[in-house]
C-alpha cells in the first residue's frame, strides 16, 4: 500500500494530490473489496481484544470537504464491529454553551478512555478550517491554535492515546457529482443542504486552510494521512489497512484474571 502519511519536512501541496489515485490497486477493484472484507472482520476482532485488555485508547479523526465521505467511511469500516465497541462523536456548529468556552472544551470530553475507540466525525480542526475561512474569529486568534492543537494531542498521546487523523481528499468534480446524486436520488435528497453550494464557492480557501492544518499538525504523536477519496472502495481499503496495522502493533492479549479455570469448571459441575 502507498504511504499517505504527511511528513511535515515534506509539506503536502493539495493541488498536486490526485484524488483518483488507486496505487497498485488499479484494475483490481474486486480484489480490493475482498481484501477490505477481511480487514473489516479484523477490525472487529481487534476491537474486542482492545476492549478486553482495557489498556489502549484509540482516537480516529476524520475530516473532509462536504460530501467527502466521512459518514460512508465510518459505516463501512465499523460495519462488523459490535455496536457497543466504538463511539462516534460528531462536531457540528457549536452551541451557545460551547461557544462560551475554549474550542477544545467540547472536544476533550469526547476523547477515548481505556479500551475504547472513538471516531471524530469532524473535530477541533473545524476551528482552523470553517472558522478560518469564514473569519469567525480574527486571524490572530486562529493562528495560535495549531500550536495548542499539537500540545493538546501530545498530552493525549503522552497519557496513552493513539491518534490517527485522516483527511479524505476528493476533488471539485467529484463533489459536483456527489451533490448531483444527492439531488437526483430521492433517498439521498435529505443530505443536500443548499448552504453547501456557498461553501463550494470557497473551495480554494478551504483547500488552503486544509493544507496548512495538515502540514502544521502532522506530528509523530498524531499523524495526518491524506487519503485519495474519489473512489470509496480505495479510500476504505487504505484507511482500514492503517487502522488494522496500528491495532496489530499493540500486540494485545486477552487478560486471564483467574489462575485455574479447571477448578471453577469442577465447582460448576456440582453447582
Ligand atoms: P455536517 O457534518 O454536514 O452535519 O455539518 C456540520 C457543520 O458544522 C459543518 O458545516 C461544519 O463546518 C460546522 N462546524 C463544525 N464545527 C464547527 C465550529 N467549530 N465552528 C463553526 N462551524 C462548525
Ligand atoms: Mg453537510
Amino acid at each position: 500500500m502507498l504511504d499517505y502519511r504527511i511528513d511535515p519536512q515534506n509539506p503536502v501541496d493539495l493541488s498536486k494530490r490526485d484524488a483518483n489515485e488507486l496505487g497498485e490497486w488499479v484494475d483490481r477493484k474486486k480484489e480490493a473489496k475482498k481484501r477490505f472484507k477481511d480487514l473489516q472482520k479484523e477490525i472487529a476482532t481487534l476491537q474486542q481484544k482492545l476492549y478486553a485488555e482495557h489498556k489502549h485508547k484509540v482516537l480516529i479523526v476524520l475530516q473532509a470537504m462536504d460530501s467527502g465521505g466521512k459518514d460512508g467511511t465510518i459505516r463501512a469500516l465499523f460495519e462488523e464491529v459490535n455496536p457497543q465497541g466504538v463511539k462516534v462523536a460528531s462536531f457540528k456548529v457549536p452551541t451557545e454553551l460551547e461557544l462560551d468556552h475554549d474550542y477544545l472544551w467540547r472536544v476533550h470530553q469526547k476523547v477515548p478512555g481505556k479500551g475504547e475507540i472513538v471516531i471524530f466525525n469532524r473535530s477541533h480542526y473545524e476551528d482552523v478550517l470553517v472558522v478560518r475561512v469564514h473569519e469567525l474569529v480574527p486571524e490572530s486568534v486562529w493562528q495560535k491554535r495549531y500550536e495548542h492543537i499539537n500540545a493538546f494531542e501530545k498530552m493525549l498521546a503522552d497519557e496513552g492515546t493513539t491518534i490517527l487523523k485522516f483527511y479524505l481528499h476528493i476533488d471539485q468534480d467529484e463533489q459536483k457529482e456527489r451533490f448531483l446524486e444527492r439531488l437526483t436520488e430521492p433517498h439521498k435528497l435529505w443530505k443536500f443542504n443548499p448552504g453547501d453550494l456557498d461553501e463550494r464557492k470557497r473551495w480554494g480557501d478551504y483547500q488552503a486552510a486544509y493544507q496548512d492544518a495538515l502540514n502544521k499538525t502532522s506530528t509523530p504523536w498524531a499523524p495526518w494521512f491524506c487519503i485519495p477519496a474519489n473512489r470509496n472502495w480505495y479510500r476504505n481499503l487504505c484507511i482500514s489497512n492503517i487502522i488494522v496495522e496500528t491495532l496489530r502493533s499493540f500486540n494485545m492479549q486477552y487478560p486471564d484474571p483467574i489462575q485455574d479455570p479447571e477448578k471453577y469448571i469442577e465447582l460448576l459441575k456440582n453447582a
